[in-house]
């Protein structure tokens, strides 16, 4: 007879994360959602994510680049933090070896799908006014309807100042609404395919209903809210051709589930990735390797652009840096340096939904609870389009992560063929780093309101920091 446990050592069962910890880890799991929580009610865009981290970069005595090229000595150990355009922000700390050896990079992005506001979006129709929206990177459209929405972002005026907006996340702040077609003459449009039944052209958020009282004016609302944005900002209409405002969920982050094991809340695609990084950067000093935490703008719709991962920014500040450590500065140890560094593209991953199983490969997809995901790949059929990272490097992670109680799982987006999505991963792979997707796997990703597991958050943000300060050649 078989004894009970014989053959475990050739297999590990697949067990709860929940069941994996101590009493004392629940407390920190528990301690570090409320600052996350908070972090996710302030910066909802990637300028806020900016402004965050920076400002906390600056309490924890990071100091701005353009400052760190004046030192004159004591380089390692110094912390440096730069931003670009206000949508992307780098945190790094230098190491102690030569930085032509490598660097440790964690890269996630502060972009969440959302309904940007065309440059001309104000009209009136019967009486009611409207902001038209493009909506921005992968969304289902019917999510989006008959929620309150916020309205975030930047108008830059012809005298030149740049107005900052933020209408409806204040209790006595008004939001705004696109309503959705009442089910009693939903008829017609419930015969229709999901895809065909949500125009993104109705996607207007109503913005004002009260006339000016002048009989001269025939769109006396639109004119109404223009006087309105006019006494509040200096503006004019044609300021949205030069304005980037973004509608975003006004619905605040918080605790779900009886057992208060999940965070719900919009935009943790990435932000949730992007906080574990920052912050696990923030508690590091004087590490061997460089660490660089890089947080993004632009991933969800295809990294193109000059606050994205293609920009070469980064190429910049690493150039400016490794100029500084070394006068003698040339192009090959800029090049040797990218080429021997370690990255995780610190990216949300699919969550296994049981409601769903049949788009699901349930061994190779990612349960809530059950930790970190390494995703080897990502990509759609056949791996197009994917960074599949190298089996000696996951099998170094998976070290590091195993003897270090990180409790991580692997995770793919789905069964083959059904789909797909991409990360940063392969944009950095081209300098050919070492890199792995890795992060927390979330349901309902891309909706406005996303749900994570409070223990998977707590052991990305302990895999980062491990990552950042131990991963060596
Ligand atoms: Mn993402
Ligand atoms: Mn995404």
């Amino acid at each position: 007879m078989v004894k009970k446990g014989k053959y475990a050592y050739l297999s590990e069962k697949e067990k709860s994360g929940w069941l994996q910890i101590k009493k004392e880890e629940k407390k920190l799991l528990e301690a570090f959602s409320k600052p996350y929580l908070d972090f996710l009610n302030t910066a909802k865009t990637e300028r806020e994510s900016v402004e965050y981290f920076h400002s906390l970069a600056k309490k924890n005595n990071f100091i701005d680049l353009i400052n760190f090229q004046t030192l004159k000595s004591g380089f390692k150990g110094k912390k440096i933090v730069h931003v670009n355009k206000n949508k992307s922000i780098i945190l790094s700390i230098i190491g102690k070896e030569p930085i032509e050896k490598g660097i440790n990079i964690i890269c996630g992005h502060i972009d969440s799908p959302r309904l940007d506001l065309k440059q001309n979006p104000l009209y009136e129709d019967t009486g009611l006014g409207f902001l038209k929206t493009h909506y921005y990177g992968g969304i289902k459209k019917f999510h989006w309807l008959n929620i309150p929405l916020a309205i975030h972002g930047v108008i830059t005026r012809l005298d030149g100042k740049t107005i900052n907006i933020r209408i409806g996340e204040d209790k006595d702040d008004p939001v705004f609404i696109i309503p959705d077609l009442l089910p009693h003459l939903s008829g017609k449009l419930n015969k229709k395919k999901v895809s065909d039944a949500f125009p993104a052209e109705n996607l207007n958020l109503i913005t004002g209903n009260i006339p000016l009282d002048d009989a001269d004016e025939k769109e006396g609302v639109k004119i109404n809210i223009l006087k309105i944005l006019n006494r509040k900002y200096g503006i004019v209409e044609q300021d949205f051709n030069s304005a980037e405002l973004e509608a975003v969920p006004a619905i605040k982050a918080r605790e779900a589930g009886i057992d208060r094991s999940f965070i719900a809340g919009y935009g943790q695609d990435d932000r949730l990735c992007s906080f574990c990084a920052a912050q696990s950067i923030m508690e590091i000093s004087n590490p061997i390797r460089t660490t660089v935490v890089l947080l993004i703008d632009k991933e969800e719709i295809g990294s193109e652009g000059s606050s994205s991962i293609q920009s070469r920014f980064f190429e910049l500040f690493l150039s400016e840096i490794i100029n500084k450590l070394d006068p003698s500065y040339n192009e090959t140890m800029l090049k040797k340096c990218l080429y021997n560094s370690y990255g995780i593209s610190s990216d949300v991953e699919v969550g296994f939904d049981p409601n769903y199983k049949d788009v699901f490969d349930i061994r190779n997809t990612a349960k809530i609870g059950n930790g970190i995901a390494l995703t080897k790949y990502t990509g759609h059929g056949g791996k197009y389009h994917a960074s599949d990272a190298n089996a000696e490097y996951v099998g170094k992670i998976r070290k590091l992560f195993k003897e270090n109680n990180i409790i991580f799982q692997i995770g793919t987006i789905g069964k083959v063929d059904e789909g797909g999505g991409g990360t940063i991963a392969r944009f950095l792979a081209n300098y050919g780093m070492e890199i792995i997707d890795a992060g927390a796997p979330v349901l309902g990703m891309h909706s406005p309101y996303e749900l994570t597991s409070k223990l998977d958050i707590f052991q990305t943000y302990k895999a980062y920091k491990l990552f950042l300060k131990n991963c060596k050649p």
